[in-house]
Formats: C-alpha cells, sequence, structure tokens
C-alpha cells in the first residue's frame, strides 16, 4: 500500500527502530511509547484491521502473537506479565490502519482499560 505509514516502515522509506525482521513480520518501537516496552509487531503483508482477516490469515495472526511472546521473553518481561492489545476501529482508537500488535510491559497496568 503506497500510502501506508507501516507499509513505508517497511520498505525503509521512513525510518523505525526495527527489532526483529523475517520474511513474514517486522517489529519495531512505537514512536509514542505507553511503557518502558512497547512495541508494533506487524505482518509485512498489508491487512487493514481484524476485520480484513480471512481463513487463510490464521498462520499470520499466529505469528505475530507467538513472536510477541518471544520478545517479550527475551526483555524479561515474561514472568511479571504484559499486554498485548489489536485497536479495532474508531472505538477502539485504530489510528493506523495495517494490522499492529502493541506489546507493552515493564510496569504495573490497570483494567478496564481506558
Ligand atoms: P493504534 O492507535 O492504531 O492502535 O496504534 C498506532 C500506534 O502507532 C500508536 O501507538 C502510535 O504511537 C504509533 N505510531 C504512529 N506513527 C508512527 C510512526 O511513524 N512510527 C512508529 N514507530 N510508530 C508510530
Ligand atoms: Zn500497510
Amino acid at each position: 500500500m503506497a500510502d501506508c505509514l507501516f507499509c513505508k516502515i517497511i520498505r525503509r522509506e521512513i525510518p523505525g527502530k526495527i527489532v526483529y525482521e523475517d520474511d513474514e513480520l517486522l517489529a519495531f518501537e512505537d514512536i509514542n511509547p505507553q511503557a518502558p516496552t512497547h512495541l508494533l509487531v506487524i505482518p509485512k503483508r498489508h491487512i487493514e484491521s481484524l476485520n480484513a482477516l480471512e481463513d487463510g490469515d490464521d498462520q499470520i495472526v499466529g505469528a505475530i502473537v507467538r513472536r510477541a511472546a518471544a520478545i517479550a521473553k527475551e526483555r524479561g518481561i515474561s514472568g511479571g506479565g504484559y499486554r498485548t492489545v489489536f485497536n479495532t476501529n474508531r472505538d477502539a482508537g485504530q489510528t493506523v490502519f495495517h494490522i499492529h500488535l502493541h506489546l507493552l510491559g515493564g510496569r504495573g497496568m490497570t483494567w478496564p482499560p481506558g
């Protein structure tokens, strides 16, 4: 997608602090971190939101979630805990329409979220 911010990070057209990359995924630091660890894990293929997922996408969704868990473990926050969030559309506050899993950790968090 030509105009998508996260596709531009994937293509290195805008800078991103990339912490993990493979053939299908990228993980990078959120530009406006809300916790000591705040990363975004994204598929390299442009998918707008969870609403656009199809039957064949189960593998990529699993890979995104498992990568977030692996990074949390590497950073030493898996035992204490962390939060993973997919925001979808207006009511959840989605602002970038390329699926991204937020990985937030390194501090205590409250529930319910705002
Ligand atoms: P959403 O609100 O769509 O769930 O989350 C979008 C996230 O992308 C926000 O946490 C925001 O800080 C982050 N973000 C927006 N623009 C950029 C950018 O140019 N670079 C990076 N690394 N993160 C961004
Ligand atoms: Zn995109």
